[in-house]
């Protein structure tokens, strides 16, 4: 009968369609004197049937139909028994179908959830690039690179200053929360000094009291043991938590104190307690203060701007670091927020971070060929060969360079270096990016030896550059990029310090004719330009032997967007297929990087 799609409209004139439509049993004993009953060729034998609705409250979902061959088939106790099992019927399939229903919403929330992950990590590059020219311009003549600026222009600046900082920071609580809800939040863990990471956070805090009698007071006994946590989250917490009692408190005290105590027999923890005289907050409020976007005043006419974002993303920083976060308080008399962190026993640094170099590869057999080679230059080779772990391992050893595979599988290498340059503890390692392809033993080195993530400040790119010149051989400086801004701010970055001359370039293509015309002795490259991106220009470099040892410092801006992904998926597939150097030359190209290093 299903194969056949038969149907009987509600209502019609059937045993089911009324049943349907009455909502009460109909049953008809003798179907020969009944002109209800339609005659079913599948079913000749029929004598007697019985409908039965299946009801769900008020509504009718379906009807339990039943027919006999025999007359008088159906009592009115048969009737009311079947009444009954059709109502739990009638629940299993509603509650079935609640289910179906229930899961294809959840479904469609993931790839919601998962689009909006994706839409902000966008976004958030998207927005972070501009604000990379607000901060960096105004820094610039804010510092008297431009020439001399009068009182007024200083004070129109620092404000200009201050509100890109300030959005950056937005943009930041934004897309950290975004990696948090995805799961997608790593940590550096280093051993870290807490009373160092508070006296630094508090030196931020004078200013956010400054015009108001606010103490700021640190309780921290000396000796402290070292915590194993990430530097920049800790900080980020105490930040969150000291600006939080900035703000709200007007007069009176900030206190930060921090006690050790014991939680068993062999386990300790450190209590860290940020300790106002503000306003407090009533005991209804407090539970909601960790969840995102909550404020206590959320009123427009409110007097403190925020986004509520800084304590749910403290929440999940201090869980991810095993530890608790809380709050007491009493309105009237003041706040203290507090998280704890667990002690443990420092862990021994595997090497000397001095001669140490660490090679990121998934192919062990190309980590012993540096291994073998780097140990004749008097070098020791730590191995990665899993490239999550890069990051934590890097921020562990600190080592002099890193050399970096790119094809390697569930993280790429360009992944692992944004990771690397995106973290305060790694971000200063020169990475030399070297790769063997395994097909015919040849590699390839883009020989590049720094790398740096927009919004570029001026220390960094002196930095890179001093690294690379201990002996001040370097003047000309080639800088390549698509961006007229991003060019026109490097060049007063360099030009400011008196030593290097800027030779600009706008895209790949004009970048590759300026070297063909004029050697620089150092380029600045982009990595995503239009025209020629800086792939092929670092690949020209090393097939040009009068070009191939000019060093290079690769820029780009720090998420990368999905295009950019692809288009570095693209570049290793030709890669793949062009294969540059042999071995010998590869090695010969990582020695010649390391030296320039370590001159
Ligand atoms: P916001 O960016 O709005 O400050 P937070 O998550 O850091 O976001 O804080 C959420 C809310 O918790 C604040 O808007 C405020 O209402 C309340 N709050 C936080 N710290 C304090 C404090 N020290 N005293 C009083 N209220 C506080």
């Amino acid at each position: 009968m299903k194969q056949n799609r038969h149907a009987l409209p509600v209502g019609s004139k059937s045993v089911v369609g009324q049943a349907a439509e009455s909502g009460t049993p109909v049953v008809i004993n003798d179907v020969t004197l009944s002109p209800t009953h339609q005659h079913n060729p599948l079913l000749p034998e029929t004598r007697a049937e019985a409908a039965i609705p299946l009801r769900i409250g008020s509504r009718v979902i379906g009807v339990l139909d039943i027919q006999s061959t025999n007359p008088n088939a159906f009592t009115e106790d048969d009737t009311s028994i079947l009444q009954s099992l059709a109502d739990q019927v009638a629940v299993g399939i509603d509650n079935a179908r609640s289910y179906e229903l229930a899961q294809q919403a959840v479904e469609e929330l993931r790839k919601v959830d998962r689009l909006k992950s994706q839409f902000l990590a966008n976004m958030s590059h998207e927005l972070r690039t501009p604000l990379n020219s607000i901060i960096g311009f105004s820094r610039v003549i804010l510092k008297g690179i431009d020439g001399p600026i009068s009182e007024l222009q200083q004070q129109d600046l620092t404000a200009i200053y201050n509100s890109g900082q300030h959005l950056l920071g937005l943009i930041n609580d934004i897309l950290d929360l975004s990696k948090i809800e995805a799961g997608k939040m790593e940590m550096a863990f280093d051993d870290i000094n807490l009373a160092d990471t508070i006296k630094s956070v508090m030196s931020t805090a004078i200013g956010l009291v400054k015009d108001k009698s606010v103490e700021l007071r640190q309780e921290v006994p000396p000796d402290l043991p070292p915590v194993r946590a990430d530097p920049m989250r800790i900080r980020q917490i105490l930040l969150n938590l000291i600006s939080n009692a900035a703000k709200f408190t007007d007069e009176g005290s900030i206190t930060v104190r921090v006690e050790i105590q014991k939680v068993s027999e062999t386990a300790s923890e450190f209590l860290v307690k940020v300790i106002d005289t503000g306003p407090g907050i009533a005991p209804e409020d407090q539970a909601k203060l960790f969840q995102p976007f909550s404020q206590v005043d959320d009123s427009p006419t409110r007097k403190t701007g925020g986004t509520g974002l800084g304590l749910s993303i403290s929440n999940a920083l201090v869980q991810m670091h095993g530890g608790r976060i809380g709050v007491e308080s009493e309105v009237g008399t003041g706040s203290t927020f507090f998280f704890t962190l667990p002690l443990q026993k420092p862990q021994p640094r595997s090497a000397e971070g001095d001669r140490v170099i660490l090679s990121i590869d998934d192919d062990p057999t190309n980590i012993a060929l540096y291994e073998r080679y780097l140990a004749n230059q008097g070098y020791q080779v730590v191995a990665v060969t899993e490239p999550t772990k890069a990051v934590q391992k890097a921020a562990e050893i600190k080592p002099f360079a890193i050399t970096l595979d790119i094809m390697m599988p569930g993280m790429d290498g360009w992944q692992v270096l944004n990771e690397l340059k995106a973290n305060p503890e790694t971000h200063d390692i020169p990475v030399i990016v070297c790769s063997i392809l395994e097909e015919e033993n040849k590699g390839f080195s883009l020989g590049a030896t720094d790398y740096l993530v927009k919004p570029i400040l001026e220390e960094d790119l002196l930095q890179a550059i001093n690294r690379l010149n201990p002996d001040g051989s370097i003047r000309e400086v080639l800088v390549i990029d698509d961006s007229a801004d991003d060019l026109r701010m490097i060049s007063k970055m360099l030009s400011a310090d008196g030593r290097f001359k800027p030779v600009l370039a706008q895209g790949g293509k004009a970048g590759w004719e300026t070297l063909s015309k004029n050697t620089p002795q150092a380029i600045i490259l982009d990595l995503f330009m239009p025209d020629m991106n800086g792939f092929t220009i670092l690949e020209k470099l090393q097939s040009a032997p009068e070009l191939r040892n000019i060093p290079v410092i690769i820029v780009s801006g720090g998420e990368l967007s999905s295009a950019q992904h692809e288009q570095l998926a693209e570049y290793g597939q030709r890669l793949i297929q062009k294969g540059s150097l042999s071995e010998k030359d590869l090695l010969a190209s990582l020695e010649k990087a390391l030296k320039r290093l370590s001159a």
